[in-house]
Formats: C-alpha cells, structure tokens, sequence
C-alpha cells in the first residue's frame, strides 16, 4: 500500500478508537459522536500542532499549566536521566530529588516549613484540609473542623476539594459532599454580591467574612482557603485589601490562611508566587500545574514550621500525619521540576509575565469599546475578558455566542479559554493564560483574532 494510504488508514482508525475508547473530561460527548475532538501530535513553545498539521498559539497553556512552554527537551532529559538513576520509591524513605526539591521550594518561598508531596492540585487541596483538622485537634484539642472558600472558587474533583470548590454546577450531581465546608462571597467588584462600589465599600466582601466567622462560632472554624485570583470561576482580582484583611481576620480567630497556589504558583501574577504580589504570608501553599509546567504529575502541600511541629508528639501513636500516597513526590517529576524552576529562574519568567501581562492587558483596552465588552481583569499573564449582552443591564452574553468567539479563535488558530459554567449567565469570561514565553507577536495575535472573533457576532 502507499504511504499516503496507511497513513490515512492510521488516522481514521485513531479517531474512531478514540470514539469507541476514551472519555474525555469535561464534554458531552454526544458531540464528539458528531465532531471528534481535534487530537494534537506535537507542540513547541507557545504552540501546538494538531493530527492535519495546523498549528494553535495555545492561548491557555493546556490548562494553564505549561508555563516554560512546550517542548524543552532538557526537562525531559532531566525526567529521563533520573529514572535511570531511580526510577520510584516511596518517601516513607526518601531521595535526593524530592529533597532537593523541598529545600528549593522553601527556599523560593521564605517559608520556614515542611513540604509534603502529592499529585495533582486536587489532592494538595484535599492535604492542606487534612493537616489543618489535625493540626487544631492537636494543638487546642479543638473542634475546629469547618473550611471556608469563596463562590466561584476551584479548588479540585476529589470529594474534600470539590466541597471547597463553590460552583454549583460542578457539585451539583454529586453532592452530598463532605460537611464542615462553607461558603462565603468572593470580591467581585464587576458584580458586588453586596451592591456596593470599590471606594465606598469598606471591602465587605473581606470583612463580611469576619461575620461568617462569629456566627460559626470561631472556635469551630480550622481554615479558609482562597485562590489569589479566582482563575476557573472567571479571573476575579481582588481589590489590595483584600487578602490582607483575610490575614487580619484568621490572625485574630486563629484560623489557617491557605492560599491555593495551583495556577498562580510559579510566575504565572507576574511574581514567582502569587501571595508575593499582595505581600501576605499564608500559614499553607498548595503548588500543582506551574511546578513542572504541566510535563509531568506533581503537587506540593507547604505548611509553616509551627503547623509541622503539631505533629511531632511521639508519646500519641495517632500524632503524625496519617496519609500517604504512592507516587507523590516521584523521582521522575521532582527531578524534572527543579529543572523547570531553573528555566523560570534562568529566563526570569515571573518578571517576562509581568511585562507582557501589562502589554497584553493595554493592548485589549481597545477592545473596551466594544459593546460586548463588559470588564477586562487582569494579573500578570492571567487575563479574564467577561462578555455582557448589555453594557448598562450587564446581562450576561448568552452561552451559544460566547462559544462562538471561542470556536471562531480555534478555527483562526488561537486556543482561548471560556470558563466552564453551564449555568445561564455564569460561562462569559473569556480566558487568556498562555506560556510565559509569549513575545509581542503572539500577543498581538490574540488580541487581533479576539476582535475579529468579537465582531463576527454582533
Ligand atoms: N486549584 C485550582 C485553583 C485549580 O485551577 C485547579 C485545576 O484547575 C485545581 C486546584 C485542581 O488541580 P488538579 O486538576 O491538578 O487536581
């Protein structure tokens, strides 16, 4: 047979295996029945190159994860390398690369602490709960148990983080989830959940959660946990006072601050981390994504030195941290990630995102104008555009439209992502978060397909 013909041959049977074979995340798949998702084959720097051989500026990141970009073939060579050496073993025991890794990590952070290995950002989540329970119960021998997270948050699929996640429409047919978690209003100030205006609103949406606290009763509250920015549940920034109020409130009820670093970790806001850009210290960091730019599975929980040293009373056999995972903190992925943060280091990827952020955010500002533009919010290199229908009603620009613009993007080769409602109203912020390697042209390609891609819908 020609070559041409078993390759096409190959192709038509990789798409209905996948048909017959793979559930994908996230998508009715009554759709791929009819249109089979497009398969990517190879991907360098900001782009990536699908089965037909037409190229996409990912204008996400894959899921907002690969922030060195694609294709660096020294972080598989590190990856490579290290399973030669010792390909796994558990960290009951322990391993250069994992140690080398937990000492860079606090290092880059300033924490004086401990940092505990697992997979995904989910599961850092579902750690940081666990720790904070036991660390109340064995410091006062309290009944702090409930957690606090904001509406629109994401913090993960797994039961304990999917109960911090406050969404509805992500937890809807799997509820009953885990009690002890509660939910508070995030600081949307396109929409204040409190009707007020920045600048005359005392920041209720920090202070309010104060309330939440005494009439939980403080005693009975171990953590609240926040994303910096509110990244799946549509880009929300909070105003500066913010996170540094929520220190004040935790610091004055004893409550854990944890800041869920998933995608704001590793420069993503224009800062190596996150809390560095508000310059508040949380008592924990979860670190997923960003740690190896998507190469390989990884997540960190890091706590500060005072929450390890609760777990140290040898005289109580239940006293230390009772979980365990098989392969978190994998030789494999530590290796290729202390490679990663030196490429971050090395190229200065923090300061790269906080300026071509800002270039981006300025060039978008020429969308403003346009009716569909109801608010554009940004930090660093993670940009939300949220759609309205209505200028002045802010109606909310209806779900078919908004995928259109995103399709419309795809199509003209540019990844943009949507956030991931199904609720009326609640899927309008278009997404931008690509590689932190974006140059000028790339950037000026996406603002350039977003207003063609805009204006074909009015
Ligand atoms: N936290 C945040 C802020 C996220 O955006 C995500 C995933 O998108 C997670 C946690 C969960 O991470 P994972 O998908 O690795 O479990």
């Amino acid at each position: 047979q020609p070559e041409e013909v078993t390759s096409f041959q190959d192709e038509v049977s990789l798409t209905q295996m996948d048909v017959e074979s793979l559930w994908h995340p996230m998508v009715q798949h009554k759709k791929y029945e009819r249109t089979p998702p497009k398969r990517m084959d190879k991907a360098n720097g900001c782009y990536v190159t699908d089965s037909e051989g037409k190229e996409y500026l990912d204008g996400v990141s894959g899921l907002w994860c690969v922030n060195v970009g694609y294709g660096r073939t020294e972080l598989a060579d590190a990856a490579r390398e290290q399973l030669v050496e010792l390909s796994y073993f558990p960290l009951v025991m322990s391993h250069s690369p994992a140690i080398k890794l937990a000492a860079k990590l606090l290092e880059l952070l300033q924490f004086e602490g401990k940092v505990h290995f697992s997979n995904s950002g989910s599961e850092a989540n579902e750690t940081a709960f666990k720790m904070a329970r036991q660390y109340h119960a064995q410091t006062e021998g309290s009944r702090r148990y409930k957690i606090i997270s904001r509406y629109r948050a994401y913090h993960g699929n797994t039961m304990g983080a999917l109960s911090a996640t406050a969404q509805a429409e992500r937890r809807a047919k799997y509820e009953p989830l885990v009690p002890g978690f509660l939910h508070v209003h995030p600081p949307y100030c396109y929409r204040c959940p409190f009707g007020k205006t920045y600048g005359s609103c005392n920041i209720e949406c920090a202070s309010s959660i104060e309330n939440t606290v005494i009439h939980e009763g403080a005693e009975t509250v171990a953590a609240i946990i926040v994303e910096p920015v509110i990244s799946g549940g549509g880009v929300i920034v909070p105003p500066d006072e913010y996170l540094p109020m929520l220190r004040e409130i935790c610091d004055r009820y004893g409550i854990l601050l944890i800041f869920d670093e998933v995608v704001s970790g590793f420069g993503r806001l224009g800062k190596m981390f996150g809390h560095q850009v508000w310059g508040v210290k949380p008592d924990m960091i979860t670190l997923a994504k960003g740690i190896t730019s998507g190469y390989l599975p990884l997540s960190a929980t890091v706590t500060q030195q005072h929450i390890f040293e609760a777990f140290l009373d040898e005289s109580d056999p239940t006293s230390h941290f009772r979980h365990i995972n098989t392969y978190g903190g994998n030789p494999a992925s530590t290796a290729l990630s202390l490679k990663n943060i030196e490429i971050i280091e090395t190229e200065q990827l923090p300061e790269q995102a906080a300026k071509m952020g800002a270039y981006l955010r300025a060039e978008l500002a020429t969308l403003e104008d346009h009716p569909y533009v109801g608010d554009i919010r940004s930090k660093g290199m993670l940009l939300g555009i949220e759609l309205v229908a209505d200028k002045e009603t802010k109606e909310p620009l209806p779900g078919n439209k908004v995928g259109a613009i995103v399709s419309y993007c795809l199509e003209q080769g540019v990844i943009i992502g949507r956030n991931g409602s199904t609720v009326p109203g609640l899927s309008n912020v278009l997404i931008i978060a690509p590689p932190l390697i974006l140059t000028k042209a790339d950037a000026d390609l996406i603002v350039a397909k977003l207003k063609e891609a805009l204006n074909s819908q009015i």
